[in-house]
């Protein structure tokens, strides 16, 4: 497990930042992390709303799973009781729209884009850890004897490089090999 991403400053956030979460929902619904940092005022909440707490050994961070059970759709439904790092939270993304970078239609085609590399490569690709899991058991896919099986798994592992790509470019922070919000 490697350092938890940082949690960015909220010093500027663009008015039409909620139309862009509430369209995404993607560092809810484990396509980008597998886990969420959590901390100890969480704890009470956390259990209230079912989710799964990860992480309480001596040397592990406090964190709960992704994907979010309370996530509909693509909306929080404790939106008013979400968590500290709900709260804090902002993806690159997020933060360029912040900054004025971009402007939020740029910002949903970017969302789009990750949606449709997950679907192309369903459902293999629906969540990171599910990415991490099949990278792994085909890693040796070149090997693959029967030329159909070994052109469907190239194309998967073509697909999920392809949207680790677009994730590490436009929505993380820093490279992890398992990520976590
Ligand atoms: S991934 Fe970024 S843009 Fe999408 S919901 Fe999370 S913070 Fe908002
Ligand atoms: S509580 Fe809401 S904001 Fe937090 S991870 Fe779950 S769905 Fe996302």
């Amino acid at each position: 497990m490697t350092e938890t991403a940082p949690l960015p400053a909220q010093n500027k956030m663009a008015p039409d930042a909620s139309d862009l979460c509430t369209q995404c929902g993607l560092c809810c619904d484990g396509t980008i992390y597998p886990k969420a940092r959590a901390f100890p005022d969480d704890l009470t909440g956390l259990a209230e709303h079912g989710l799964t707490v990860l992480g309480q050994g001596e040397d592990e961070k406090l964190a709960f799973a992704l994907p979010c059970p309370r996530l509909k759709g693509t909306c929080c439904t404790i939106y008013q009781e979400r968590f500290t790092v709900c709260r804090r939270f902002r993806c690159a993304l997020l933060q360029r729209l912040d900054g004025g970078e971009i402007d939020v239609t740029a910002a949903l085609a970017t969302v789009a884009k990750a949606r449709a590399l997950v679907a192309a490569a369903e459902p293999e690709a629906r969540t990171v850890a599910r990415r991490f899991e099949q990278r792994r058991s085909t890693s040796d896919w070149r090997d693959i004897a029967d030329p159909e099986l070994r052109e469907a798994a190239g194309r998967r592992n073509l697909l999920i490089t392809a949207l680790e790509h677009h994730l590490n470019k436009h929505f993380r922070h820093q490279r992890h090999d398992t990520p976590k919000k």
